[in-house]
């Protein structure tokens, strides 16, 4: 690291890198770099949507974020809506498609296309990327920042934006490195919960008989601290628990549910939505087959290996396996409410974002400048600001961080003047 820069980004994910070109295209002609302790900048980008990267949702935003003030993302989506991020997405050189459910990847699906884009875009203007390098602490005096990396390295900026992210997936950088910055600065920290993170279930049949089995559904999560939530989609039943992007949606709620002396809760599956009970019932007992065998009953309605597992927590009881007309309604019951304990999640180490980080009461929505700190920014998951799947996250990250740069470049030009 030289010694001295106009503005020093903390952090070389989608929001570091945005804010540096938004500081560029603001105006700002000084130094500036982007610090980034991993080996390679954009490493949550390059692994997101399965290595296609979904980009942005064209979805409207409201209600997809959850934050201590869900207001807080208005003002940055005003300025920076999902069209136009795309837009300076496209001045860069990437072209995107829009897919199902409104989200938008990049035309050639590859998550590659966006990291090799977003590094010659920082190249063509001048933005010094330094990696590996992790910044340890920032303090101000008078009107100066001072960085200490934590190799010794020393150097000082007019301005500094925090774009750290969370501490999810640490294996991809998540590290609690940004919170711990903004905190020693005076900001407060909302205690991240892994989100977007599969579920951990009890013992129980259906994971003994049906693990690795996929199957479409609703799934609704009661907590133990009252808290619900109810998603629809594809799960995937997995040794531990429950997976698939419908379970991952459920992650949040159970992560805020879990607590050191008391299971998260549990989940009833409904893994027939478009049926009420009385139908099933009725086809169950239609049903034309040798000696009640009820798994080749129930193969019109669910895989084998979960009708296995459904038969295997009915039949236990002999009173209901002798009898015909409650084994239906007993079957019919478990496919709409099938009751399982809920132990937690996966843990940061397997969610893709965390739910909480520093307060968002602590900067202003339409600059991000801190208002505790002239001169010091945040942006992306660092801040307590976290989105459903779709794209919410990675366009969150972008449209914050492109607005924090340009916050940045024109906080120092009115210092300057
Ligand atoms: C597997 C996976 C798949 C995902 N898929 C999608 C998807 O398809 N769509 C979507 O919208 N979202 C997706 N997300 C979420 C999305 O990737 C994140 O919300 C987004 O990348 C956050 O961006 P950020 O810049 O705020 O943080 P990050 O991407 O985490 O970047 C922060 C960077 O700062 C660095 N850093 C931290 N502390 C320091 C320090 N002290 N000094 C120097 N550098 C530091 C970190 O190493 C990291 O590279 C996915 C996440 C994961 C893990």
């Amino acid at each position: 690291m030289s010694n001295r820069y106009d503005l020093i980004v903390i952090g070389g994910g989608a929001s570091g890198v945005l804010a540096a070109l938004g500081a560029r295209r603001a105006g700002l002609t000084g130094p500036v770099a982007v610090v980034e302790k991993e080996s390679q900048p954009l490493r949550k980008v390059l692994a997101s949507g399965n290595g296609r990267c979904n980009i942005a949702s064209l979805a409207p935003v409201e209600g997809h974020y959850q934050s201590d003030d869900p207001a807080f993302v208005s003002p940055v989506f005003e300025v920076l809506p999902a069209g136009k991020l795309l837009a300076i997405l496209r001045e860069i050189g990437l072209m995107t498609v829009e897919e199902r459910e409104n989200r938008v990847y990049p035309r050639s699906f590859q998550a590659r296309s966006v990291t090799l884009l977003l590094l010659n875009a920082l190249r063509n203007k001048e933005v010094a990327v330094i990696c590996p390098l992790k910044i340890r602490e920032v303090k101000k005096q008078k009107d100066l920042f001072f960085v200490e990396a934590d190799n010794g390295d020393l150097a000082t900026a007019r301005a500094i934006l925090v774009a750290a992210g969370s501490c999810a997936s640490p294996d991809l950088g998540g590290s609690r490195a940004g919170y711990e910055i903004l905190q020693a600065l005076g900001h407060r920290l909302n205690e991240p919960v892994p989100s977007l993170v599969p579920l951990t279930l009890s013992p129980h049949p259906l994971i003994q008989y049906a693990e690795g089995v996929r199957f479409r559904g609703s799934v609704l999560f009661k907590g133990t601290s009252g808290v619900t939530a109810r998603t629809e989609g594809e799960y995937l039943i997995t040794k531990y628990g429950l997976s698939g992007i419908a379970a991952m949606e459920l992650g949040g709620a159970a992560g805020r549910s879990v607590s050191p002396t008391a299971a998260a809760g549990t989940i009833e599956i409904d893994f027939l939505p478009e049926l009420e009970e009385e139908a099933i019932g009725q086809i169950l007992m239609a049903a034309d087959v040798p000696d009640d065998d009820w798994r080749i009953a129930l193969a019109g309605l669910v895989p084998d290996k979960i009708a296995r597992a459904l038969v295997n927590c009915v039949a236990a009881h002999d009173q209901v396996s002798s009898s015909r007309s409650l084994m239906v309604g007993e079957l019919s019951r478990k496919l709409k409410y099938l009751e399982v304990g809920v132990t937690g999640t996966r843990g940061f180490q397997y969610a893709q974002v965390a739910s909480g980080g520093v307060a968002t009461a602590d900067f202003d929505p339409a600059t991000l400048m801190s208002r505790l700190v002239p001169g010091l920014f945040a942006c992306g998951e660092v801040l307590d600001v976290d989105g459903d799947t779709g794209g919410f996250n990675l366009m969150w990250a972008m449209a914050s961080g492109y607005l924090a740069g340009q916050s940045a470049a024109l906080y120092l030009e009115s210092e300057s003047s």
